[in-house]
């Protein structure tokens, strides 16, 4: 999100072809199906399915905030809990108007796999609080953020869960709820509770390499995608819905490859230039300005126009539920690669695959951003910081090795993608289960 707070009343009705135009979905239920069709193809214990189909903890505040103008208002916090078997609870906390439980517990859940697929000593979580943080000022988001902290209390931990940013929160967020935690144990433990959050600013404890991380990791799934198809990145055209944290990495980065973003979209609309962006300046415009809208160098289209796009890739980095039926039957890339956590509807992702297009799905594709947020635990943990090649290193063989895990599993047991993550996560969490057994 935009450093810059914009007040309220400066705010525009987002215009109608940036709305999602796909119907309400299930998200939670979503997830669940898959986990079921992944828990046939490696016959999961049953009661390790019936323990993962519903989080472990589900909580709910209400906290009050005094806004500049002197009215207090009431904020609905969420943090799911969804497994900690493998290590605490880590994953992002999200503001925005939708946010809701059913959402929270989806993204939670598919933490616990992430974790799980990438070898990380992670359970999974997710948080919220439901609001538009782009309609309050940043002392109101400040004032928020450090209510919601301490409304969270003893939840939250650097030994049992862990925030970090999503959606709506960036290292600013996480220095204040990084501050406010160490502001509620004893003075004598400040200095050991830094990694109660990741994605800190750089200089309050965070590392090298975490904001671009998401990206980062999805380019390292694309290029081994692009070597195992023959495909030639350099010269070739992509969209992205989101310029954010996440799409706004992405595009960047692939820039370095030689690769085109021809068009984009954000809340504001959608807008297209066909000699390509310059990825760099679009970033900086929109961590000046909050949005693309505005930005001089492309021309306004529809959200519509924007799927039917003529693209080798698709990189949807803003939401859930954006590529339906009719999104999947107009989308021309050769490679959907999911930043967004759950872009693809179910109906979207059979029509894609039936199609001939790659999905490399969210569970795998986007966590490069937990995993990056352990080294910076890691580092916590040790007072130590790596050098920005260490982290990228570690990331590099770490996705690369997943991704072909992925792919093999994927070939050798004649499923997609999504279904070979979901299956390896869930089997390393079922060894452990049957290790461990049931408690009592
Ligand atoms: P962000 O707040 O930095 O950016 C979100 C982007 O989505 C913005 O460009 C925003 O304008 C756009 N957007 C919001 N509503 C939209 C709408 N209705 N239509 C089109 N665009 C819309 O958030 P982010 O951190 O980049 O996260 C984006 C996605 O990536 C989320 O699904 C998040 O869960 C996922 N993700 C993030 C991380 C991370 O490290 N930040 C890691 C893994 C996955």
């Amino acid at each position: 999100m935009s450093s810059k707070p914009i007040s309220q009343s400066n705010i525009p009705a987002a215009p109608q072809s940036a709305r999602s135009l796909v119907p309400e979905y299930d998200f939670f239920r979503v997830v669940q199906g898959y986990l079921d069709q992944a828990a046939k193809v490696i016959n999961l214990e049953p009661y390790v399915a019936t323990i993962l189909s519903q989080p472990k903890n589900e909580i709910i505040v209400n906290f009050p905030v005094k806004m500049d103008n002197g009215e207090v208002r009431l904020f609905k916090g969420y943090r799911v809990q969804h497994n900690n078997l493998l290590g605490p609870f880590k994953g992002g906390i999200r503001y925005a108007q939708m946010v809701t439980l059913d959402e929270v517990k989806a993204l939670a859940t598919m933490m616990t796999w992430k974790g799980s697929l990438m070898g990380l000593p992670y359970g999974g979580g997710k948080g919220g609080i439901k609001f538009d943080p782009r309609g309050v000022t940043k002392g109101e988001l400040q004032r928020i953020t450090r209510r919601f902290t301490h409304a969270l209390g003893e939840n939250i931990g650097p030994e049992y869960d862990i925030p970090a940013p999503d959606m709506g929160t960036n290292s600013q967020t996480m220095a204040w709820m990084m501050d406010t935690y160490s502001n509620m144990v004893g003075s004598n433990q400040k200095q050991s509770v830094k990694g109660v959050v990741t994605g800190k600013p750089v200089a309050s404890g965070g590392t090298l390499g975490r904001t671009k991380a998401t990206g980062q990791g999805m380019v390292h799934c694309l290029t081994e995608w692009a070597r195992d198809k023959g495909f030639n990145l350099e010269g070739s055209t992509m969209i992205v819905q989101g310029f954010g944290n996440v799409g706004s990495h992405f595009g960047v980065l692939l820039s370095k490859l030689g690769v085109s973003t021809i068009a984009v979209g954000d809340h504001s609309g959608y807008l297209y230039n066909p000699e390509g962006f310059n990825a760099h300046k679009l970033q900086d415009y929109v961590l000046q300005n909050g949005s693309i809208g505005g930005y001089p160098g492309g021309k306004s289209i529809t959200r519509d126009e924007f799927w039917g796009m003529k693209a080798d890739i698709c990189a949807p980095s803003a939401l859930e539920n954006q590529i339906g039926e009719v999104e999947a039957r107009a989308i021309q890339a050769k490679v959907v690669v999911e930043g967004a956590n759950g872009p693809t509807t179910p109906e979207g992702e059979k029509i894609l695959l039936e199609r001939g297009i790659d999905i490399l799905p969210d569970v795998l594709a986007n966590s490069g951003g937990v995993t990056v947020s352990y080294y910076e635990w890691v580092q916590n943990k040790r007072s130590e910081t790596w050098t920005l090649d260490e982290v990228d290193e570690k990331l590099e063989r770490a996705m690369k090795r997943v991704y072909k895990s992925v792919d093999d599993f994927a070939r050798q047991r004649k499923v997609d993608r999504r279904i070979a993550s979901y299956a390896l996560a869930l089997a390393r969490i079922e060894s452990v289960y049957k290790e461990r057994e049931i408690f009592p």
